[in-house]
């Protein structure tokens, strides 16, 4: 990588900063993983240079032999995976996904129905500053106060009080199991569509460890960059190949030009590497060390939202030891702990302090951790969430963190940009 230090320097010595603040840290954020060395290969190859709008076959450009092959590849593994008839692989987010979905299902002025923001939906599920909630009449759902879960009848209730046109499941915060075909007994019963936005628990629903939505949803749309551990990137499913000409078509030219074919390929060969055994192991171990995790942090005192968790993630819900989502972050971040501040089911504080943590076990089980190093995940989280004007256990904490780091290392064979 000798050439992009003398090409930029100034880029090269940013890369390699993060390069070691991704080895030196332990990422907990919930949304993210590490890819492969693979998958960041294809997206810094020669595919970048190639525009490529249309499907494979149907392009508006020439020379698109080769990146035709790849896109169908793509299409080909994202339909196999998730037991598909239809996938469009070339949203460049998991909001465009979305934006795609509304686009050809809705009409401005349509209602639409989705979780709360502040219960642990999505800004692109009708948050006032998302298109989504500009664009049309949003009833939100939310938790159960005394289950912190998901209340299928109170859900009903509001269906069929309000008709929405579409009705969304699946949650950028939610620590249980979804219950699809609830979802669908819900959606026949108003006459509305049903779209899952797995965008978090993907890679759990291609490895059999969570249900799937594909036989009860009209649209699934979801991100591959978290779960499933693939490029930054979006996807739309369907069970039915006409409705999925729909979508492809409010993809392109609806909503997009030209698909990132460099990412394209990345997901190809994600969904290729989430096909093989290996990955039902990895997604079932990241369930386990998030169960692992949230026990310890409940044996440590620190109350979890939904008194713990079915998938990967989990919310601390700090209103019990009084302090805010704020200063957990700031805490954690102080010893090398990356994690993030997030609402819980009503919660008092604004959207920038929080009343919580969230934390997700994907990136430091692709590392390598398992239920023992979780357990010392949870001592050093709750050591100084407990402590927090300490700075010896501050220190100590920072010592652990780096003895997990070195013990676990990232891309080890991966070249520094700045050489040593
Ligand atoms: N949908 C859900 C449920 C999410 O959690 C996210 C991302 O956090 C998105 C959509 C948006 O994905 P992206 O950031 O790729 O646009």
């Amino acid at each position: 990588l000798d050439f992009l230090a003398k090409a930029d320097p100034a880029i090269a010595a940013i890369i390699d900063r993060e390069l070691n603040r991704q080895r030196d840290h332990l990422e907990m954020i919930a949304s993210e993983n590490f890819t492969s060395a693979a998958v960041m290969a294809a997206q810094g190859s020669v595919l970048t240079n190639k525009y490529a709008e249309g499907l494979p076959g149907k392009r508006y450009y020439g020379g698109c032999e080769f990146v035709d092959e790849a896109e169908q590849l793509a299409i080909d593994r994202a339909k196999q995976l998730f037991s598909a008839a239809h996938a469009n692989v070339q949203p460049h987010s998991g909001a465009q996904a979305n934006f795609a979905v509304f686009l050809s299902l809705l009409q401005p002025g349509d209602t639409i129905m989705g979780m709360d923001l502040s219960h642990g939906g999505h800004l692109t599920h009708g948050s006032p500053v998302n298109v989504s909630g500009k664009w049309f009449k949003v009833q939100h759902y939310g938790v159960s106060a005394e289950t912190e879960q998901l209340d299928y009848d109170q859900i009903r209730d509001l269906a069929l009080k309000h008709r929405p046109k579409l009705l969304i499941c699946g949650y950028s915060a939610y620590p249980r199991v979804i219950h699809f075909d609830k979802f669908r007994a819900i959606a026949d019963e108003i006459g509305a569509y049903l779209l899952a936005d797995v965008a978090h628990i993907a890679g759990l629903i291609a490895s059999g460890h969570h249900p799937s939505p594909l036989p009860h949803c009209d649209v699934v749309t979801t991100t591959t960059h978290k779960t499933l551990r693939g490029p930054r990137g979006g996807l739309i499913l369907t069970r039915d190949a006409e409705l999925g000409k729909k979508l492809d078509k409010a993809v392109f030219p609806g909503s997009q030009g030209g698909p990132l074919e460099h990412v394209i390929a990345a997901k190809a060969i994600a969904f290729g590497e989430a096909l093989k055994p290996e990955f039902t192991t990895y997604s079932g171990q990241v369930i386990e060390n998030a169960r692992v995790l949230a026990n310890q942090l409940q044996a440590r005192g620190l109350k979890t939202v939904s008194g713990g968790t079915d998938n990967h993630l989990m919310l601390v819900d700090l209103r019990s030891i009084g302090m805010t989502g704020k200063l957990a972050d700031q805490l954690v971040s102080g010893v090398n702990i990356t994690a993030n501040k997030n609402t819980v089911p009503f919660d008092p504080e604004s959207p920038f302090v929080t009343s919580g943590l969230r934390l997700g076990s994907p990136a430091m089980t692709t590392r390598g951790m398992g239920a023992p190093e979780f357990v010392e995940i949870g001592n050093i989280i709750s050591d100084r969430l407990l402590n927090p004007e300490d700075d010896q256990v501050a220190q100590t904490c920072r010592d652990r963190v780096a003895n997990l780091c070195d013990r676990f290392p990232l891309y080890p064979h991966l070249q520094r940009p700045v050489p040593a």
